[in-house]
């Protein structure tokens, strides 16, 4: 069994330029060292897709994809890597032995073994679905509408109603059941040191990252006794809640070539649109929406349809993550179903062609708060209109998008009647005082769901330039952050492999090789995005920037963790002996973060 060979991979690689490879598809002009062109990943009339022939990358700075030559095909061709890499060798002209090809170039890490254990579970589950003995719950999804490709498709499973059923398995497999535990597939019982299945008597959805692999799995109550209704996998070194999306992975191909796709709540509202053949469907599993599934999205289309339970709670969480959307440079619609409908329920006695009138009725998130303010008061009186526009306002500037905001203040005018140069002013004024608050509460430590968001996105920023560094700084910047760094500074889950392949090179052989590193991460599309981003800037004090990286790193670590004191001292479980011990925890945290603050201030003046 041969594997390709980096060298072989390197042959390949140099043998091409990527801007010949690119002009095939993109019309590319020269500017300065590099190239330009309208992106092939996303809409834009003004070029913002790079080409950079020194360093044989590509990058978008509109919707953020990038990476190399092997990036480019797998994305562009939507090919795996191994096409990928089959496609560039024939564009050279090279011979690739063919056995090469059936085999991983990837070598088994840490994250394999992981997605290995979940494949196990997913496939004990989904075999036991169809066994003679639990007909009962196939027929509970056949009875629901979906036939058995829907449920082939998603790997749809069933739990059996035994305490060691999956673990039996498990343990045949030999499989490490510390990390299964770490999977949360198992428990340890209550009563002693054994493992028990974690998930019983119900069916089960495996949730798939965008590469296909299992990371984990959400369980559906069968017996009304049976809580939580849903049963959802823990976080895990592979998994993270709020970083997927449920059905995204089946989707991905069909929400490119639409460039739209349809947003629902759960599971059954995703399998039904896919059974009746909309397949540019993903489900947001019931929970607001983060930056980070918002962005997610923004990487295949700019377009989100939301379409939501028609009650209030539903039309509530539609808006609110509209909005999310939006605010993440998307363009959200609401199209609004029947008060007591769901896209599940609808389908089940519908057609998709009586569906498609609520497809098409299309409302941007603030039509769709304006039309619903005028259902509820359908004469509103001045008091409550002035109090609304407000709230709208606040809702535009949350969006922080000049171009949206020249569109919707006409818009407000004229449903509301306004005159629009007062509204204006009242924007301009909101705008002016919130720019005051925000400077007034930087040097406080205190987390507000407004801030997280900000949070969010320094800390994606932080951890792809430590990972930039770690791979292409000088050996001081390099000695430095492995000094700082630990792996509890990290969350996104992609840098975390990186950063644990660097420090096992630097264990096993006590350098790193950039290249070698790299080479295991030719699959991973978002952290070539990320890297290419940061290869084409130019860094004056590469030293300052990790700094900075790592400041950001550990204030974000300290201010998880006193939100985690504050949700305890508010949470009405604890005692007062407790609520007592953890003020003192939140406020030595607090200390920290202040003296973090300041020693990085003073930092900066000295370099
Ligand atoms: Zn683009």
């Amino acid at each position: 069994m041969g594997k390709i060979s980096p060298l072989k991979i390197d042959e390949i690689r140099g043998a091409i330029n990527i801007v010949h490879y690119i002009s095939q598809f993109v019309s590319l002009k020269k500017a300065g060292q590099n190239f330009k062109g309208l992106c092939p990943f996303h809409t834009e009339k003004t070029p913002s897709f790079i080409v950079s022939p020194s360093k044989q990358i590509f990058h978008c700075f509109g919707c953020g994809k990038g990476g190399n030559l092997f990036t480019f095909i797998m994305e562009y061709e939507k090919l795996s890597f191994i096409e990928a890499l089959r496609r560039a060798a024939d564009f050279a002209g090279i011979p690739l032995p063919e056995e090469d090809l059936q085999t991983q170039i990837k070598e088994r890490t840490y994250f394999e073994k992981l997605y290995q254990i979940n494949e196990i579970a997913a496939k004990f589950f989904e075999e036991n679905l169809f066994k003679k003995e639990n007909r009962n719950w196939l027929q509970y999804f056949k009875k629901r509408g979906l036939s058995e490709k829907t449920i082939r498709k998603f790997q749809l499973g069933y739990a059996p109603d035994a305490k060691t059923a999956l673990l039996d398995v498990l343990k045949k497999n030999s499989v490490d059941l510390a990390e299964a535990e770490k999977l949360g597939l198992i428990n340890r019982s209550y009563y002693s040191e054994s493992f028990i299945d974690k998930f019983r008597h119900r069916v089960m959805f495996p949730f798939h990252n965008l590469s296909g692999k299992i990371i984990g799995f959400g369980g559906r109550q069968l017996r009304e006794e049976q809580q939580p209704k849903y049963l959802n996998s823990p976080e895990s070194p592979i998994y993270k809640k709020g970083s997927i999306l449920y059905g995204l992975y089946q989707a991905i191909n069909r929400i490119r070539e639409e460039d739209y796709v349809i947003l629902v709540e759960g599971y059954f509202d995703l399998l039904q649109l896919v059974e009746h053949g909309q397949t540019n469907v993903v489900a947001s599993s019931g929970t607001a929406l983060t930056d980070y599934q918002a962005r997610l999205l923004g990487r295949y289309t700019q377009k989100v349809l939301l379409l939501y339970d028609g009650d209030a709670a539903g039309r509530k969480a539609a808006l609110r993550n509209g909005y999310i959307l939006e605010k993440n440079g998307l363009n959200a619609y609401i199209a609004v179903l029947p008060a007591d409908e769901d896209p599940d329920s609808f389908l089940s006695k519908n057609d998709l062609k009586e569906l498609e009138p609520y497809l098409k009725s299309q409302l941007t998130p603030i039509e769709f708060e304006i039309n619903s303010f005028f259902e509820e008061n359908p004469k509103p009186s001045l008091q409550d209109k002035n109090q609304f526009v407000m709230q709208l306002l606040e809702n535009l500037l949350e969006l922080n998008d000049p171009l949206k905001t020249g569109l919707y203040l006409p818009l407000i005018s004229d449903l509301l009647q306004i005159n629009e140069a007062l509204l204006i002013e009242q924007y301009r004024k909101l705008e002016k005082r919130r720019r005051r608050w925000s400077k007034k509460e930087e040097p406080e430590a205190e987390i507000t769901p407004e801030k997280e968001d900000r949070f969010h996105r320094g800390q994606y920023l932080a951890e792809a330039g430590v990972v930039y560094l770690l791979l292409n700084g000088d050996e001081k910047v390099r000695n430095f952050l492995v000094s700082q760094l630990s792996y509890d500074m990290f969350e996104t889950p992609s840098f975390i492999e990186v950063y644990e392949a660097i420090v096992t090179e630097l264990e096993e052989r006590g350098i790193v090789d950039a290249k070698s590193v790299m080479l295991q991460f030719e699959e991973a599309v978002d952290v070539q995005a990320a890297l290419s981003a940061l290869d084409l800037m130019e860094f004056n004090d590469p030293f300052k920037f990790a700094r900075d990286c790592i400041f950001q790193l550990k204030k974000w670590s300290l201010e998880k963790k006193a939100q985690e004191f504050q949700e305890l001292i508010r949470s009405d479980h604890e005692s007062q002996d407790a609520v007592a011990h953890y003020t003192m925890e939140l406020m030595r945290v607090r200390k920290e973060i202040n003296v973090l603050i300041k020693t990085h201030r003073q930092g900066d003046v000295e370099f």
